[in-house]
């Protein structure tokens, strides 16, 4: 059996959605990525038992970031979100702050709940961090994250293992 799921993969410019799609799907990380522009796709494989086999659909909005109104275009369809933040940047957790919410608003599972979003703050094996951990935490239980991590997709850490 196969199951799709559609995931979208937001955050401000420069946060590392294209390397953590690149990383988390192909293992790799580079420094220079051609910024594109419309959504980013990547799938995702997961074996999940003998029978069933789920891909994930990763939509990362790619040069939208400026927009919100835009981004708005991917959402339809999304089983689930990945948010993520700079650890540098403190204006970056604002803009997940304003994705989250509008997530939320603008995104229902069938019941009508709101779909499952994580939250990834990304670049932790940078020294010139900013944000910590403690403020992580809080802001994604705040906001009602279903889980939180802090990944440096540059050192393949959290990738693969938050996101399973
Ligand atoms: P996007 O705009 O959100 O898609 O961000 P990119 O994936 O293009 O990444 C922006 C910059 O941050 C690139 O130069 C990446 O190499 C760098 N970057 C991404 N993830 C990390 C990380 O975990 N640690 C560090 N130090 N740099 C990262
Ligand atoms: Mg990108």
């Amino acid at each position: 059996m196969e199951t799709v799921f559609k995931i979208l993969v937001i955050g401000a410019r420069g946060v590392g959605k294209t390397s953590f799609v690149q990383q988390y799907v192909h293992r790799i990380f580079t420094e220079n990525y051609k910024i594109t522009l419309g959504a980013d796709f990547a799938v995702k494989v997961l074996q999940w038992s003998e029978t069933e086999t789920i891909r994930l659909h990763l939509w990362d909005i790619a040069g939208m970031e400026q927009s919100l109104p835009l981004c708005r275009v991917y959402y339809r369809g999304a089983a689930g979100c990945l948010i993520m933040c700079d650890v540098t940047r403190p204006d970056t957790l604002v803009s997940a702050y304003h994705w989250k919410t509008d997530v939320d608003e603008n995104v229902q599972q069938l019941d009508g709940s709101p779909i499952p979003c994580m939250f990834l703050a990304n670049k932790c094996d940078r020294s010139d961090r900013q944000l910590s951990t403690e403020e992580i935490r809080k802001f994604s239980q705040e906001n009602n994250f279903i889980r939180w991590s802090e990944t440096s997709v540059k050192e393949n850490k959290n990738v693969l293992e938050t996101v399973r």
